[in-house]
């Protein structure tokens, strides 16, 4: 690291200078001012261990203060690049908030300087990351308001020709932009604590809709298939307090079964820990979004999933190209020889359910079949 010594008067740096690296004071003093106006205001005096002119690490912005050494100094340059990679790695949020500080701060110091101040507009990652906040409140809001909802999308048991199930999916009708696709709001979600709540309230409406179904006395309860989130596996108490869910309703824990993605199995030891906990408790799990991910053909072997969910890339032209029927071939063959069913994803045409009957797939989803839709509607479908 690079060092400087300064003598007494010295000065280290002066507004409007590039800023483009911070000073760590080893020994001696240096006092920041602003020397824009006929007096100069003092705006602190710096010691052993304290930082001068580290906003630059973070905006990169010219100096928008004047730092004199008082008396002999030493001082240890930090330079930006040995910040870069942390600062990058912070959440955007984080950094857009801290440079806005930093930016209003500036602004304040200009007009004490009796100058103009200095734009403060938002750049265009600081205009995305106040957008996300904006809408991870109006989430919030949304949870707490009861305006989200849970559809209802049937899944085909291809051998009887029965609904055996539905998939669970959450929506959101935003007050000013419509339905948000929830690829878009649970990743958000997911990127704070917030997807657990979220998560809860999911779980809470899947067990209310079984206890509609039941009372409607449908001849064989369906199960409602969940989307649980990397975050929401990682609670300790999910299966327990899932379990303790079922038992208040007096349902069964085979009612529902639970949609893991890909990327998740690759927290293997916790996943396989989770999923004991599910087998014993009776809870069958899903793998989703096959054949998308990190495929890691160990972990598909290794781990014992009830279902796997195709993703519905590898239905797509299945009827024209026989590359992509062998493809599906070999995956639901390999599916298979895991012993767990396969379900493909996506079906939207007779021909497709027709190919995954040959092969011998267990469950088919997909517009073909049914969209997703509120509960009501699930039931009006099946005459319950
Ligand atoms: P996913 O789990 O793969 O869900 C299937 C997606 O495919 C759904 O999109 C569904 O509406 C759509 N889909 C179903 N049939 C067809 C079809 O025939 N053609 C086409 N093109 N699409 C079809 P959706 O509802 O927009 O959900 C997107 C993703 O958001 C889900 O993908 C899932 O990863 C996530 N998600 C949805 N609800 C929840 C939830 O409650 N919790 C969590 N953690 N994630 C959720
Ligand atoms: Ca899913
Ligand atoms: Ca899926
Ligand atoms: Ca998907």
């Amino acid at each position: 690291m690079a060092r400087r010594q300064l003598q007494a008067g010295e000065v280290l740096f002066q507004e409007h200078d590039a800023g483009d690296v911070a000073y760590l004071v080893e020994r001696g003093r240096i006092r920041v001012s602003l020397r824009g106006t006929d007096s100069a205001v003092t705006l602190a005096d710096l010691g052993p261990g304290d930082l001068v002119g580290e906003m630059a690490l973070i905006d990169n912005a010219p100096r928008t203060a004047t730092a004199v050494a008082l008396e002999d100094t030493a001082l240890l340059v930090i330079d930006r690049g040995h910040l870069a990679e942390r600062i990058a790695q912070t959440d955007p949020i984080v950094r857009a908030l801290l440079g806005g500080q930093i930016k209003r701060y500036r602004a304040a110091l200009a007009t004490l300087q009796g100058g103009a101040a200095p734009d403060q507009s938002l750049g265009t990652d600081d205009a995305a990351a106040v957008a996300k906040i904006r809408l991870e409140s109006q989430l919030r809001e949304a949870l707490d308001g009861g305006r989200l909802q849970m559809h209802l999308q049937p899944l085909l048991d291809i051998p009887t020709g029965k609904i055996a199930g539905y998939e669970a999916l959450i929506r959101w009708d935003h007050p000013e932009r419509g339905p948000i696709s929830p690829l878009e709001f649970i990743t958000l979600a997911e990127e704070t604590s917030l997807i657990v709540p979220v998560g809860q309230f999911m779980l809470q409406e899947a067990i209310s809709a079984l206890v509609t179904m039941r009372s409607r006395g449908m001849a064989q309860l369906p199960f409602l298939s969940i989307n649980v989130s990397a975050r929401q596996l990682r609670e300790a108490d999910l299966i327990q307090s899932l379990l303790e869910r079922l038992g208040d309703a007096a349902l069964p824990a085979s009612a529902v079964k639970l949609e893991i993605t890909e990327s998740q199995v690759l927290d293997y030891p916790h996943t396989a820990e989770v999923l004991d906990a599910c087998r014993a408790a009776g809870i069958r799990v899903a793998l989703d979004d096959f054949g998308t991910g990190f495929s890691n053909l160990s972990h598909l072997s290794a781990l014992a999933f009830d279902t796997v969910k195709i993703d519905q890339a590898f239905l797509r032209g299945v009827e024209g190209s026989s590359r992509a029927a062998m493809m599906l071939d070999a995956i639901v063959g390999l599916v298979r020889a895991t012993g767990a069913d396969a379900l493909a994803e996506g079906v939207e045409t007779p021909e497709q359910l027709q190919t995954l009957r040959r092969l011998g797939v267990r469950y088919a989803q997909g517009y073909l079949i049914g969209k997703p839709e509120p509960l009501a509607r699930a039931l009006q479908a099946q005459g319950a």
